[in-house]
Formats: C-alpha cells, sequence, structure tokens
C-alpha cells in the first residue's frame, strides 16, 4: 500500500471505536483525547493502535522510511525543547549532555536497514527468511531519558511493522505525552495512520500490570529497574527486558592513568550518571592506586575526605522497610555541587566528577546509585579486582570496563564479568554506539533476556518461505 490517507483512517478507528463502546468492551474516547494519541484507558488505547497496526503492516517500506526518516527530523528539530522539558520534570541531569542524548537517539537508532532478509539455495530448494510484525507491544519506559526511550523503542518496534503502547514512566509523564503527541501528528502528516503509537495519560504500576495482561499485547519490552522486570515476566507473554546495571570498572598497573581518569569521568559524569551503562564503582590495583588517585584530580574531578564520604552516605541511602536501603531521589541525577553542597563543600557547577576511597562494603559500590559521586576500592592484584568487579555487578550481566594494555587480563576481566557490553581503554559511552563508540545505538539494553543493545530484528518475528527442488534459480 503506497501512501495512506490520514483521514480515511482516522475514520475507520473512529468507526471501531463506536462499535466496541457501544458492546461495552472498550472504556474512554479514541479520537481527539487532548495530546495525540494519549489515551485515559488501557482497552481504548490498545484498540487504537491495532486498528493502526493492521494498516502499518501493509504500508509500504518505502512509506515506513519516509515516515521515521521525518520523525528522526522532528527529534533533532526538538532536541533542546524535550531536553529542557525533561530537565524540568524529572530533575535529573544536565542540559547540555541531554541535548547530545537526544539529537543521538534520533541519529543512530537503527531503522529499516537493520532488516536484512536471509537466503539459502541448494539442491533442495530455496529458503528465505524475513522479518514479520509480531503486533501491538506494550513498553515501559524510564524517567532517566524519557523522551529519548519513547524515541528509539517506537522507531525500532514500528520499523518491522509493529504498533506500540506506552505505560510511560509516572514522573516524566507530561514531556511524554507531549513528545508523543508530536510524533503521532508526524507520523499521520507523513502518510503513516493516527494511533499507531499511543499512551495512557496517568501511567500507573496497576495500569502498566493490566498492559502486559491485556491480549491484545503480543509482547512486552522493560526498560527500568528490577521492579518492573520482575512484573513484566509475570504476565507469561515474551518480555525483552532491559533491566538495572552496576557497571565496574578495572585499572590496573598497564593502564594509561592520566587516560583512564579521563575516560571514568567522561562516562561516568554524562547526563550525571543516570545512564545504565554509566561507570558506577572503580577497582584499582594496589600499586597504581595513588597515581590514579591523583590522575583522577588532574583531570578535574574532586576528592571528598572519608568523614566527607560517610555523611554523604548517610544522606544518599535511606534505610527502608526490607532491611535494605533507598537511594534518596533528591540527589539521583543532580549535579556534583549538590551532592558536595550535602557535605559542607561548596564548588562550582563546572565541576563534573566527585570522587573517594571506598571499601568493596560500600554502600555507594554496591548500590545503582546513579549520581556523580565515584567510589575507588583499592584492590591486591587483578585477580582480586575481577573478583570483586564480578560481585558489584550482581549478575546484572549489563555492562563493565577496562583499563589495561593486557590482552591476557581485558580476555580473563571480559569472560569472567560475563555482560553484554565491555569497553576496553575507553568511557561506557564507546559502548553503546552513536556519538560515543561504534556500531549500532539503543537504549534498551536487553541483560536479562540476552538480546544485548536491541534492534528492530528483536521486534520482529522470523518468517521463512522455503521450496522443494524448486525456484532454484541458478
Ligand atoms: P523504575 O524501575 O523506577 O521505572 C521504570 C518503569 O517501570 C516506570 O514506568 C515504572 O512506573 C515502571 N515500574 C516500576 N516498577 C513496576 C512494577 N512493579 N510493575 C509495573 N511497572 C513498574 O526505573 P527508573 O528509575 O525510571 O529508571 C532507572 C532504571 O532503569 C535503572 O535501574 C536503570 O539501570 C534502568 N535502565 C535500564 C536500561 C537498559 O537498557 N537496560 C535503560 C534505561 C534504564
Amino acid at each position: 500500500m503506497a501512501a495512506v490517507n490520514a483521514e480515511f483512517v482516522a475514520e475507520i478507528v473512529d468507526t471501531v471505536m463506536a462499535r466496541l463502546t457501544s458492546q461495552g468492551l472498550v472504556s474512554g474516547s479514541a479520537h481527539h483525547e487532548g495530546t495525540d494519541g494519549v489515551f485515559d484507558g488501557v482497552d481504548a488505547a490498545i484498540a487504537a493502535t491495532t486498528a493502526a497496526q493492521k494498516i502499518w503492516a501493509e504500508t509500504s517500506k518505502e512509506a515506513k522510511g519516509r515516515v521515521i526518516a521525518a520523525l528522526r527530523a522532528l527529534m533533532h528539530d526538538h532536541a533542546a525543547d524535550f531536553s529542557r522539558r525533561a530537565l524540568e520534570e524529572t530533575g535529573m541531569g544536565r542540559f547540555e549532555d541531554k541535548v547530545v542524548k537526544h539529537h543521538n537517539s534520533a541519529d543512530a537508532t537503527p531503522g529499516l536497514e537493520d532488516l536484512v532478509p536471509s537466503a539459502w539455495s541448494g539442491d533442495k530448494g530455496l529458503v528465505v527468511e524475513d522479518y514479520a510484525p509480531y503486533g501491538v507491544l506494550a513498553a515501559i519506559t524510564p524517567s532517566t531519558h524519557p523522551v529519548e526511550v519513547l524515541f528509539n523503542s517506537m522507531v525500532i518496534m514500528i520499523a518491522p511493522g509493529n504498533g506500540v503502547v506506552f505505560n510511560v514512566h509516572p514522573s516524566a509523564k507530561h514531556v511524554s505525552a507531549y513528545a508523543l503527541g508530536l510524533f503521532n501528528e508526524t507520523i499521520r502528516k507523513h502518510g503513516g495512520p493516527p494511533y499507531l503509537v499511543t499512551m495512557l495519560r496517568e501511567p500507573t504500576l496497576e495500569s502498566a500490570d493490566r498492559l502486559f495482561k491485556h491480549p491484545g499485547i503480543r509482547m512486552i519490552a522493560a526498560t527500568g529497574g528490577p521492579g518492573l522486570v520482575k512484573a513484566a515476566f509475570g504476565a507469561g507473554k515474551k518480555v525483552i527486558a532491559a533491566g538495572p546495571g552496576n557497571p565496574p570498572v578495572l585499572v590496573d598497573e598497564t593502564a594509561s592513568l592520566q587516560d583512564a581518569a579521563r575516560h571514568i569521568i567522561d562516562g561516568a559524569s554524562f547526563d550525571n550518571n543516570i545512564l545504565c551503562i554509566a561507570e558506577k564503582e572503580v577497582f584499582v590495583v594496589a600499586p597504581v592506586y595513588d597515581r590514579f588517585m591523583q590522575a583522577m584530580a588532574d583531570q578535574g574531578a574532586v576528592r571528598l575526605v572519608q568523614q566527607q564520604v560517610e555523611m554523604l552516605a548517610s544522606k544518599v541511602f535511606l534505610p527502608n522497610d526490607k532491611g535494605g536501603v533507598t537511594v534518596c531521589r533528591e540527589f539521583v541525577g543532580k549535579n556534583a555541587r549538590v551532592l558536595a553542597k550535602a557535605v559542607g563543600l561548596n564548588i562550582s557547577d563546572d565541576v563534573r566528577l566527585l570522587y573517594g576511597e571506598a571499601d568493596f562494603d560500600c554502600q555507594f559500590v554496591q548500590e545503582e546509585q546513579m549520581m556523580p559521586y565515584m567510589p575507588v576500592v583499592r584492590v591486591r592484584d587483578v585477580d582480586e579486582g575481577i573478583a570483586m568487579a564480578v560481585k558489584a555487578e550482581h549478575n546484572y550481566g549489563h555492562t563493565a570496563m577496562i583499563h589495561s594494555n593486557n590482552l591476557q587480563t581485558i580476555t580473563r576481566f571480559t569472560r569472567a564479568v560475563d555482560t553484554d557490553i565491555v569497553v576496553v581503554n575507553g568511557s561506557s559511552l564507546a559502548g553503546n554506539g552513536g556519538v560515543g563508540g561504534e556500531g549500532y545505538f539503543s537504549h534498551t539494553i536487553a541483560s536479562p533476556t540476552g538480546e544485548g543493545i536491541c534492534t528492530p530484528r528483536n521486534f520482529a518475528r522470523v518468517r521463512r518461505l522455503a521450496t522443494f527442488k524448486s525456484l532454484n534459480i541458478a
């Protein structure tokens, strides 16, 4: 089908919705609900996206390509606008880094080019495998990069022909609704069907659960912390889960210490450490520990003394009723200046990272704290460093970094941490393509389910067409 007439599709959606509503099957209206594609009810959102997806699945690849190109252009145009709104609503991160993140998501998210069919030809016939849509997917976004994930998830999911209903993070629902409205408008303007991507106006844990369990949802993409991942698996459907990380860094005696310090500061301070791939704790072998701590200062990080680290920990980690600790949101994603102020230190907003000496058991090492403070642990040797890095990663299987020029150590570390991403002699940003490194990029790094950095292929069904002793064209 060539470009689809948007008004014609809107009319179909309205007719279907009117019928479902009169039969008492859905609640909430489908059309013109304020922001484009934002629905009050789970049933209404799924019904609208289901109607749109049927049309989208039949839309030509050329038209799909046009829609995706227009969405990329929109992301670029609104990079500063989305960044400002996200910062205002969530209070996390740095404006200038967010702008980079939005441009990166626009440019580096893979699209239709990822869906390359495979073919086999032999005496028994010809086999072709291609990528077909699942239907309508449910997707959950985190508060840490609301619009970047919304965009990235939308593109990698609609590229193979799916529609998506989002349950966005409640702390970012306004900026998400604003961006989703613009996305829908762009899809329609460029010939795509209305409501191909929708979201719930008041996203809650209950609405996520209803969405997961709804018979109209074929598959779940869950990007967020441990609670969410657990809930998604409970729905008994195919899940692509992008869970938490606690990325360790190992620095050995063969590393270039100034480079290691610079890369660690770059990665750990980017958007104030709210990326799941960001460096969260560093292990340094004893012979170069003191020189590494000096290199961090040389590269512009500010060192806290033991008493200040303890004071900061007492404010950041609040005891919870499960006998553990909860990370205080007041500090998550805040500038280093805010953390420093809490321990009586006045520094400028130009300082990107604080650091200090830490024991392995320190909460800054064990918790995914997502703020610009870096605990640095002294280890006896590489063996102890690898063992501690493995433990601190908590089997998330997410991301790890090593600074070393010893190939055997790099190999041993990589095999031991067993993560989706290992970065060697670079910042964590090098591990996820786009502006920071080579290769494709995604905000969905699916460690619990093993897809790693997700692309459209992960949201497509593989369909095989096989001939038997025919169509052997060569
Ligand atoms: P979060 O877990 O607080 O929220 C994520 C989303 O899940 C929200 O929409 C929330 O409402 C929902 N949710 C949470 N618990 C739920 C439950 N029990 N049932 C249903 N829905 C539930 O996470 P956050 O603070 O927004 O994001 C940060 C977390 O996400 C970090 O742990 C980070 O590492 C992770 N993250 C991972 C990736 C990745 O690609 N692996 C990407 C971004 C963020």
